[in-house]
């Protein structure tokens, strides 16, 4: 009976698969928690970790090869049809446009719900919050505009190489995007030879990609299973409303402002894609992490979703770090709750400093876990708020952490769909996908 129980698992669709994986692995983590032993040799924790750690350490093992073949690939493809800049400038008006819309329905919702006041005043107290804030600047502090100044500085590589041997994707990216250029202005001979070479990697890679996509559903369980038995469902407390709040903006962005630009823009049926996306969301809710995840949002894009591989291998890595549209409405609203809760109210002019940094953070936060929770530290610089802010939205971090992932792995999908169909492609979403 177990036998043929597992047939039929594995015979359903990987997306089904993954979410029973998911569902199995919240079961499991609740009731084991992180001492429970099997048989006393091994806590089941153990186990979990195992499982996770190996399916997360697979796809990393695929993103710098992965990331480097598909740019290259991908903008000498474009370049040499001389739509490069066409291209490119379309994908930034989308991100841009994408991350925007996040971060103003989070500063509305923000604004509307203010989950840093509470009863009519500031829920610092309650939080334990004590640092002075005196230091609050009306303008972007000298510290917060070099940190900006950073991002930028970061992604050019002094040595490529090494950031490929760190995993440090923003330089790689740039990288790649000149290397690739370049080719298509080299000589024929040099050309072929090169574009050969990267299209073949790239096939291997996603031939590799497609391989441990099918362990998928036993590496989200691993990783969902720790998650549940370490953290256990806390109750919020008073983070409880701020928890609602981001929840809501994301939620908003997903289900309603991307689907919208997907019908009009793309005319597509956004449920198609939502069908199509299945096991790419459901590992970058696992994982929470959208670089981990390219592999799988690559494979579902080209494969189930319909959009070719010059599209695809152009906007999806680029997408992976720099478009974060989930991050970038986490970092305003979580900027915001801090400054509400130390009872600073902040004007027009100071909220338009939250939603740029904001913006400016999520294009340089890396596709990580927690990397989103690292920049806030930026934007508070920015505008001089106490960091020990932080500390105080540490506890449901995680949590929003899976989801902010799983809205920026989305928006880099519809984004590829939405190009494809300015590109003049046809064949998107066409299949239904049971
Ligand atoms: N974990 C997110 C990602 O990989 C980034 C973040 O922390 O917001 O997309």
């Amino acid at each position: 009976m177990i036998r043929s129980f597992f047939k039929r698992l594995i015979s359903l669709k990987l997306h089904w698969q993954i979410f029973i994986a998911l569902a199995l692995g919240v079961i499991a983590g609740v009731l084991t928690g992180e001492e429970k032993t099997f048989f006393n040799i091994v806590t089941f924790y153990s186990v979990f970790d195992f499982l996770g750690a190996l399916f997360l350490r697979a796809l990393k093992m695929i993103i710098v090869p992965l990331i480097t073949s598909s740019i290259i690939t991908g903008v000498s493809g474009v370049g040499s049809s001389g739509s490069l800049g066409k291209i490119g400038g379309k994908t930034f008006l989308y991100y841009v446009t994408t991350s925007m819309l996040a971060i103003l329905v989070g500063l509305m919702l923000v604004n509307i719900i203010t989950p840093g006041i509470e009863d009519g005043s500031p829920v610092r107290d309650k939080l334990g919050l004590t640092a002075d804030t005196g230091d609050f600047k009306e303008e972007v502090t000298e510290e917060g505009a070099d940190a900006l100044v950073n991002i930028f500085l970061r992604m050019i590589p002094t040595n490529p190489i090494s950031s490929a041997v760190e995993g440090d994707i923003l330089p790689i990216i740039f990288f790649c995007l000149l290397f690739g250029y370049f080719i298509t202005k080299l000589p024929e001979k040099y050309n072929q030879t090169l574009n050969d070479f990267w299209q073949a990697v790239f096939e291997v890679m996603m031939q590799m990609t497609g391989f441990v996509m099918k362990f998928a559903p036993i590496g989200v369980f691993g990783l969902i299973a720790r998650i549940v038995a370490s953290t256990g469902f806390e109750v919020f407390g008073p983070l409880a409303l701020y928890f609602t709040t981001v929840l809501s903006a994301l939620a908003i962005h997903f289900l309603v402002t991307l689907p919208l630009l997907l019908m009009i823009v793309a005319k597509v049926n956004p449920i198609r894609h939502y069908n199509a996306m299945a096991p790419a969301l459901l590992t970058a809710f696992s994982t929470s992490s959208s670089s981990a995840t390219l592999p799988l949002t690559m494979e579902c894009v080209e494969k189930r979703a319909g959009v070719s591989n010059r599209v695809t291998s152009f906007v999806l890595p680029l997408g992976a770090t720099v478009n974060m549209d989930g991050t970038a409405l986490y970092e305003c609203v979580a900027a915001m709750f801090i400054a509400q809760a130390y009872g600073i109210g902040l004007t027009v002019g100071q909220q338009f400093i939250v939603v740029i940094t904001a913006l400016l953070a999520s294009i340089g936060a890396a596709g990580i876990p927690s990397a989103g929770l690292v920049m806030i530290t930026i934007i508070l610089k920015a505008i001089g708020l106490p960091l020990e802010g932080v500390g105080l939205i540490l506890a449901v971090d995680r949590i929003l952490d899976m989801c902010r992932t799983t809205v920026n792995v989305f928006s880099d999908s519809c984004g590829t769909v939405i190009i494809a169909k300015t590109e003049g492609e046809t064949n998107l979403l066409t299949e239904p996908i049971q």
